[in-house]
């Protein structure tokens, strides 16, 4: 039984949405930071159960601390692990959180041409989307602020994730194909899901079970 758990388990979070999303699945679990997240500057926090321990980081460095055993498990979004490439990790639940979808964006009635520039953070997942509609892409690598990259004439059109499609347009922009459905993952380390069976997959099952139970109700 999970609450008799004897094993360490480190859980790695994403700041941000995921992290405000997750936290409440966490806690249905018996398993809540003991410092409060908005003024501790600890990187390992405690938590309520004696052996699981969290780190809060940037949602690209979850797949990589995962992927290298630092933390068992983490959640991060499927963007993220798509563009991690997913060497040396499962992902075994979808939490039905923080969804989004990850598009291609331009202005309105853009056609594309043969060859075209793209802006984006998303630079692997850009590179085999082009390849696979046998377009020409020259990625141009940004980490924020896609956005501006069309307005500028840096590139012809970007690759983000959309929500509400506001940003977008508040920039005078538009979605136009959508690349992917985005939701939130758990991905769990090869190594540890076999040692650590019994605690994760305990662990997975109860997460399962919030994340269905607020999936009904949203
Ligand atoms: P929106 O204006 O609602 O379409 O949101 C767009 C911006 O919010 C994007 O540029 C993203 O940086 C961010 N965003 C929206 N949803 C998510 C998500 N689920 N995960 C990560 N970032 C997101």
């Amino acid at each position: 039984m999970f609450q008799q758990s004897h094993q360490k388990i480190i859980i790695a979070l994403s700041k941000g949405r995921i992290l405000n999303e997750t936290l409440p699945l966490l806690a249905a679990a018996n398993i809540e930071p003991i410092d409060d997240l908005k003024t501790t500057r600890k990187l390992i926090l405690e938590t309520t159960h004696p052996n699981i321990k969290l780190v809060i980081l940037r949602a690209t460095d979850v797949p990589t601390y995962v992927q290298y055993g630092a933390a068992d498990l983490g959640v991060t979004g499927k963007d993220v692990v798509m563009e991690h490439g997913g060497e040396g990790l499962y992902e075994p639940l979808d939490l039905n959180i923080a969804c989004c979808r990850l598009m291609t964006a331009g202005f309105a009635g853009t056609i594309l041409p043969k060859k075209i520039r793209v802006a984006t953070k998303y630079a692997n997942i850009t590179r085999r989307y082009f390849q696979e509609l046998g377009i020409q892409a020259e990625i141009i690598k940004l980490y924020g602020a896609m956005e501006l990259a069309p307005i500028v004439g840096l590139a012809d059109i970007i690759v983000d994730v959309v929500d509400t499609g506001n940003t977008l347009r508040a920039n005078g922009l538009v979605p136009l194909d959508l690349i992917a459905q985005i939701s939130s993952r758990v991905i769990v380390n090869h190594a540890s899901f076999k040692l650590k069976h019994e605690d994760i997959k305990s662990l997975l099952n109860i997460l399962e079970n919030q994340a269905n139970t607020a999936f009904t109700q949203s």
